[in-house]
């Protein structure tokens, strides 16, 4: 929740609707990262800020949220989505401030959640048990889906209100109560939503905000209280998450990263095809999960694309995220700008070539902004770094393939799998290469997309469980089976009824 204190604006955490500063006073601060300067402040929060932010979560789930019918869960939902909507642009401005990403991108994300909130507050009332036809007719026996219980929820910083979201409205339509760990580098939109939230009649304490950097999200993840881990971030995170998690028998869904390719056929559209290659890495400045940060383009038209792709990111136009006519913001953080800088250095070591970009860059009226130039590198060796680690940044590295089954062989060899990209007109192809792709996504003609009704989430190392569409629910769900014996018979007590 927002005060103004001097210039910065300040934060403190969102438990059971109450604004609480840390229990420890502690602060950090956060950096607008198009000029490096100061922005914000947040609280620091520790295990015992989770502590209360858990226990608001469990009274909301024994009290009010958990007494609501299905029907009016969901249309609060609903109307949490409209409230969003129209806040749309405060919430954007928030966001780009923290993460650099253009106004208008994450305007259009705060925007569209309300359609996940109106999806998954629909399904709220569709989630039924069953009768199961035994065969021991004389018992009804029948299922109910019952929520987990408190979620934890842990998101990144590149789409928080998206992220965030995606996440929270499969949950909150299965009755679990949230408690929500935004980035350290983006937490300002997080406490907007679960204002709003409020102002939608969610009770208190459904959504609850505490921030803080690793020290918050490890609380909450220890947290014995906590059923289940919805965690959005990094392969290394995601994996550390996971085992602590896991020594607690507690479940995590795991939506991590990728090192996706974008593959182009000989056959392909070749004006569509070259800017899908380019939405699919440099829209967002790289700083996208689904990035398609290895192109694969046949041999037969490889110069004809690059020199395509050269010339149209020359005019790519980097600055202020927040002007209308911006096609590429900074880096969201120093630390980004610094791997970006690093690992395409270890790649021309490694004997890339860069065709275009490769270094940190100013942008005028914004010297201290952390901007990198777009980048292009091909002579890539299969074992080259940048071939398999995901940089995060506005790096695409090019390599020509002969065949399907080559090209097959080197999309599917890295330990990621979250998205895949095929350019092509020929129908069997297209189809062949969407069951031959490790990929939880494999895009045909088109790149970047993703919808409420859809799934999303990883193959390999790129995740575990979905998010989008009605499986994402049953995530939050668990099953009870009851047994009712209906005939008064007797019963052999040493022989198990079957
Ligand atoms: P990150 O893993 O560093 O941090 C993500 C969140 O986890 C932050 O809130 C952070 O504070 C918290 N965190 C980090 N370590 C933790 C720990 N040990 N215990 C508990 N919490 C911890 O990731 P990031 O740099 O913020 O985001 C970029 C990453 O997110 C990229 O790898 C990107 O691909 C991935 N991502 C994945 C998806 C997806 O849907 N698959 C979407 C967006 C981003």
């Amino acid at each position: 929740m927002q005060t103004q204190q001097s210039q910065l604006a300040s934060f403190t955490n969102f438990i059971a609707g109450q604004q609480i500063p840390s229990q420890s006073g502690r602060t950090f601060t956060s950096i607008n990262p198009a000029n490096g300067q100061e922005w914000g402040t947040f609280a620091e929060s520790g295990s015992e800020d989770v502590n209360a932010a858990v226990q608001a979560a469990r009274e909301a789930l024994e009290g009010p949220w958990g007494k609501l019918s299905a029907t009016r869960r969901g249309r609060l939902l609903m109307a949490w989505g409209d409230k969003i909507a129209g806040q749309a642009d405060a919430i954007a401005r928030m966001e780009s401030a923290q993460n650099g990403k253009l106004l208008a991108e994450m305007k259009a994300q705060a925007t569209v959640v309300k359609e996940w909130l109106y999806y998954f507050g629909g399904l709220a009332d569709k989630i039924e048990g069953r009768v199961i036809p035994l065969e021991r007719a004389s018992v009804l026996n029948y299922t109910l889906r019952e929520p987990l219980g408190v979620v934890g929820v842990i998101v990144p910083w590149n789409s928080p209100t998206f992220l965030t979201i995606m996440s929270c409205a499969p949950a909150l339509a299965a009755g679990n109560t949230i408690v929500l760990k935004p980035s350290e580098v983006t937490s300002a939109s997080a406490f907007e939503l679960a204002r709003l939230a409020g102002e939608a009649g969610i009770p208190p304490g459904v959504i609850n905000v505490v921030t803080g950097a690793r020290e918050a999200g490890a609380a909450l993840v220890d947290h014995e209280d906590v059923a289940k881990i919805c965690f959005t971030g990094s392969d290394a995170a995601g994996r550390h998450i996971a085992s602590r998690a896991g020594a607690r028998l507690a479940s995590c869904t795991l939506e991590l990263g990728g090192k996706s390719p974008n593959i182009v056929f000989g056959d392909a559209l070749i004006d569509n095809a070259v800017v899908g290659l380019l939405a699919g890495i440099f829209a967002a400045a790289g700083q996208t999960c689904i990035a398609g940060s290895r192109a694969y383009v046949h041999d037969s038209i490889y110069e004809q694309v690059l020199d395509r792709l050269v010339q149209r990111v020359k005019q790519i136009r980097l600055g202020d995220p927040l002007a209308a006519d911006t096609q590429m913001g900074p880096a969201a953080t120093a630390a980004q700008l610094q791997k970006n800088e690093t690992m395409v250095a270890s790649a021309l070591q490694a004997g890339a070539e860069a065709l275009h970009g490769g270094r940190r860059t100013s942008v005028a009226g914004l010297e201290g902004g952390y901007f990198f130039e777009p980048t292009i590198l091909h002579r890539l060796s299969a074992n080259n770094p940048i071939m398999q680690e995901e940089v995060f940044g506005p790096v695409l590295a090019v390599t020509p393939f002969h065949d399907d089954d080559e090209v097959v062989a080197l999309a599917n060899s890295t330990k990621f799998g979250l998205a895949a990209g095929v350019w092509t007109q020929n129908l069997s192809r297209a189809h062949s290469m969407a069951k031959r792709l490790q990929a939880g996504t494999v895009w045909v003609n088109t790149y970047r997309a993703l919808a409420f009704n859809s799934p999303f989430g990883g193959y390999k190392d790129s995740g575990i469980g979905r998010v989008n569409g009605m499986e994402s629910v049953d995530q939050f769900l668990q099953t009870k089976s009851v047994w009712c014996e209906t005939s008064d018979e007797i019963q052999d007590p040493f022989v198990m009824k079957v």
